[in-house]
């Protein structure tokens, strides 16, 4: 934090009644535009979802989980299953109102780690090309695929989000060790439980691929063939494809079910020692993947992902039972990282936490001198944001 700096508790904002009801998140129609939100940046995504669907549309770019502030989120980037499809968050707002005493256009690309605690008041959710970026479906159909091969699994992904017809990917590991539902969301019923559970004591290790179509009452009929089709090809463990039909809403708040349960159990609250990273290819076996397009980020922002057009971002989203515990995950988290620097992989971290300047330029790499003139005219002191310990 900014030493002296203001702090301001911005959820007090969400008191003031903008005259429609609806407490800092306002839907708009535009012809330019089309429809948009007007959105305080201190609204948690959850509350975005329910204001929008009351006209019957919701944001397409999200967050696994959606109790996270749309400041906290738009600073690192807001990533998940369909950032394939429209890039992260960040590439679906039009419009910041940042709290600044220079006002110039640019800035724009310099929020987030260049000048977090600069503020931003309000947003505008909405998709840089005007497509379609407020769209809404009743219902989703859910699908997870097993795999017992690598390979297979990563090449069945990057032909799901090269061809058009899904609205969601994701992918993640199982260990025989760890438990076949978990917080992110439970899907399997007790007896496919039971079956995965028999294939993954032989095979110690095995991959999901998690698909997601959404579907209204005008596509009600044709969603299965629909899927049919997609799926066709796939090289998934026969008898391992899993369906279930959730409600839009249901699925986007798939986490908070598994949050309230670990709430009740005392264990949401304990350090989560997490590292996420994006990376071109693979050496190792990792927990949480899915493959993204560079062609859907804009390269004029800060966020940092790799150069090679299709990439990963890879999650191990430890939950540790406390401090020392969450050390040992920690140290393992370092272990992984020098690991992929010892054998040469190009990894960006999401969320990247650096000690020393030089570990931030080898991050920002090509954007560094940019990133570098931006700060010095945006913020010359080097007063805003010197917890990240780039310029300070
Ligand atoms: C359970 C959980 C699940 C997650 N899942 C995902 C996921 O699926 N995808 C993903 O992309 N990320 C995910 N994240 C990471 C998430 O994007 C970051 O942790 C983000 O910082 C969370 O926002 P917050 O509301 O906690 O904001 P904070 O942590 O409070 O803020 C984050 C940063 O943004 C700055 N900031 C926030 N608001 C403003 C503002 N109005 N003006 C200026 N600066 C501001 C803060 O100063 C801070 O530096 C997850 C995090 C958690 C805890």
């Amino acid at each position: 934090m900014a030493q002296n700096g203001v702090i301001v508790e911005m959820k007090s904002l969400n008191n003031n009644n903008n005259n429609n009801g609806n407490y800092g998140i306002r839907v708009s129609w535009d012809s330019e535009l089309g429809f948009y939100a007007d959105v305080g940046d201190e609204q948690l995504w959850i509350d975005v979802l329910r204001t929008t669907l009351e006209y019957g549309l919701a944001p397409v770019s999200w967050t696994d989980y959606l109790y996270l502030t749309v400041g906290g989120t738009l600073s690192n980037a807001g990533i998940s299953g369909q950032t394939f499809q429209h890039g992260p968050q960040i590439s679906n707002v039009h419009e910041m109102d940042v709290i600044t005493v220079i006002p110039e256009e640019e800035i724009f690309y310099c929020v987030g780690f260049l000048l977090s605690s600069s503020g931003y008041d309000e947003c505008k959710i909405l998709d840089n090309q005007n497509e379609e970026i407020l769209k809404y479906c009743d219902s989703v159909k859910w699908v997870r695929l097993l795999y017992d091969d690598f390979s297979k699994f990563t090449k069945d992904q990057e032909h799901l989000i090269s061809i058009d017809g899904l609205d969601y990917v994701e992918g993640s590991l199982m260990l025989e060790q760890s438990s076949i539902n978990n917080w992110r969301s439970s899907f399997f019923s007790p007896s496919n439980q039971t079956k995965i559970a028999s294939l993954l004591s032989q095979n110690k290790i095995m991959y999901c691929l998690e698909m997601v179509k959404y579907y209204d009452d005008h596509t009600s009929n044709t969603i299965d063939e629909e899927l049919k089709k997609l799926v066709k090809g796939l090289k998934y463990l026969g008898g391992f494809m899993f369906k279930k039909d959730a409600t839009f809403v249901e699925f986007l708040n798939r986490v908070r079910s598994g949050e309230l349960e670990l709430q009740s159990k005392g264990m949401w609250d304990v350090p989560h020692p997490w590292l996420n990273l994006f990376l071109h290819f693979f050496k190792k076996k990792i927990l949480l993947m899915y493959t993204n397009l560079k062609c859907r980020w804009d390269d004029r922002m800060s966020a940092v992902i790799p150069e090679e057009e299709t990439f990963y971002s890879v999650g191990f989203l430890h939950s540790s039972s406390g401090y020392d515990e969450c050390k040992i995950l920690d140290n393992q988290n370092e272990e992984i990282l020098k690991y992929c620097d010892s054998v040469g992989l190009n990894i960006k971290q999401y969320l990247p936490h650096y000690k020393t300047k030089e570990d931030w330029i080898k991050h920002f790499g090509k954007k560094w001198n940019i990133f570098q003139q931006r700060k010095n005219q945006f913020d010359p002191k080097k007063i805003l944001s010197p917890g990240q310990r780039i310029f300070n």
